[in-house]
């Protein structure tokens, strides 16, 4: 008997991953992404869906809420049954209200019952296969990983994690964790996402340094617009506190008032931490503007370019040197690129040099995988995936005898774990 991996998207991309672990028994997958624009990668999401309809699954596990591992959830067959955090659950209801997508706000309604929440470190059974979920730190709040204990076998299948968040230390845990119940770690799935990203930026900023930065430039910039996703919230709370030592108020529309509500909500149960329930809707903005602001903006990614024209001059009428702050990526802004969003920078170039650049990862860099992978000493494998670079694994500076076992795949490829 044994276990196999199968990577369905996933070895030579970011984003989009689709990752299967089966035994004779069972078939489960683990995230069921859209790819992210301008991926390399040739599965499409059609080929994707195509395939949840021919072939049965016992379960899809989710890490996090990011659409590049939910991104086709709405397509899964409904006798599917479909696991979970809580944090991810009401995430994507607040969100999926405001996209109107009527198949996900029934599925997450779950009339059927078919979303079973999970609760880290719980674990819970599907068919023969025990799995144990660890929080972990990402740009999404409340990531995991998963243990997959079957046929003999642990793999740990890492999802998209870092060190540099707010929760940070969670990351350090999971060695502790692994301790406690006993386990060693045979295949370890790696994200590898800053195999190719953390290249040029120069030192990668901390969610601390983060808001130290932003709160001294806004001591001289006092109306400032920020482009950051509104579901990071580790960047959102770093920014918000920086506006509140400035006794500058924060707004943002009504979408992303609503997300930073439930997000609140739902942190404040875990950690005094969060608490973002103070921003404003922007519609309150136009009489107290001359206060001085920031207003979240949300990631703009992909919006038409009139509109972001007619959104530049709202914001900026009666703003005399308005400020951009952009936290993210900075890849959406080079044209060479792949992923490259025209309208994005667009608009950012409508600032001119009032741009203020500042960004902490959501993945973990080089240093970080490999300190991480010396903790978890995996034993067979350790299998990159969600990367542009998998070869780039054997470069990190571990122990040989861990770069001797990188076990590089290719997309819809199978490997036993004996
Ligand atoms: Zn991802
Ligand atoms: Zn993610």
């Amino acid at each position: 008997m044994a276990v196999s991996v199968t990577i369905h998207r996933g070895t030579n991309q970011i984003g989009g991953t689709i990752t299967e672990i089966a035994t004779e028994k069972t078939h489960i997958l683990i995230d069921c992404g859209a790819a992210l624009r301008g991926s390399h990668g040739t599965v499409r999401d059609e080929d994707i869906v195509t395939m949840l309809q021919e072939r049965h699954f016992d379960a899809i596990l989710f890490t996090h809420y990011h659409g590049d591992h939910t991104g086709l959830m709405d397509r899964i067959p409904p006798d599917v049954p479909l696991y979970m955090d809580e944090a991810m659950k009401k995430i994507l209801t607040t969100l999926h209200k405001y996209t109107r997508n009527e198949a996900m706000n029934a599925l997450l309604a779950d009339a059927d019952g078919r979303i079973h929440v999970f609760v880290p470190p719980t674990p819970f059974f599907v068919g023969d296969m025990k799995i144990t979920p660890f929080f972990v730190d990402h740009s999404a709040y409340h990531a995991n990983m998963f243990l997959i204990e079957a046929a003999g076998q642990t793999i740990l299948v890492s999802g998209d994690f870092r060190s540099t968040g707010y929760l940070g230390k969670s990351l350090q845990e999971i060695p502790k964790l692994l301790k406690k119940f006993h386990k060693t770690v045979d295949v370890l799935l790696c994200e590898g996402t800053m195999m190719t990203r953390d290249t040029k930026e120069g030192r990668l900023l901390d969610e601390w340094d983060l808001k130290k930065e932003v709160e001294a430039f806004l001591k001289d910039h006092r109306q400032a617009y920020v482009i950051c996703s509104s579901t990071n919230f580790d960047t959102i709370s770093s920014i918000y506190m920086a506006a509140k030592k400035n006794g500058l108020k924060v707004y943002a529309n009504g979408y992303i008032c609503a997300m930073l509500r439930t997000f609140s909500d739902i942190a404040a149960k875990h950690t005094g931490l969060y608490n973002l329930k103070g921003v404003n809707n922007a519609k309150q903005l136009k009489d107290e503007a001359k206060e001085g602001f920031v207003v979240l903006l949300g990631s703009c990614l992909g919006k038409p370019m009139r509109m972001m024209d007619m959104f530049y001059d709202f914001l900026t009428n009666g703003v005399k040197e308005p400020w951009l702050i952009y936290s993210m990526w900075k890849g959406y802004l080079n044209p060479k690129h792949s992923a490259y969003d025209a309208k994005l920078a667009g608009f950012v170039s409508e600032f001119g040099e009032h741009v203020k650049y500042a960004h902490t990862p959501g993945h973990a860099d080089r240093e970080t995988l490999a300190r991480f992978i010396g903790e978890i000493r995996p034993r067979k494998y350790i299998i990159p995936f969600h990367t542009e670079n998998a070869e780039g694994f054997r470069g990190l500076d571990v122990e040989d005898k861990y770069k001797a076992i990188v076990r590089t795949m290719k997309d819809g490829e199978t490997i036993e774990i004996i």
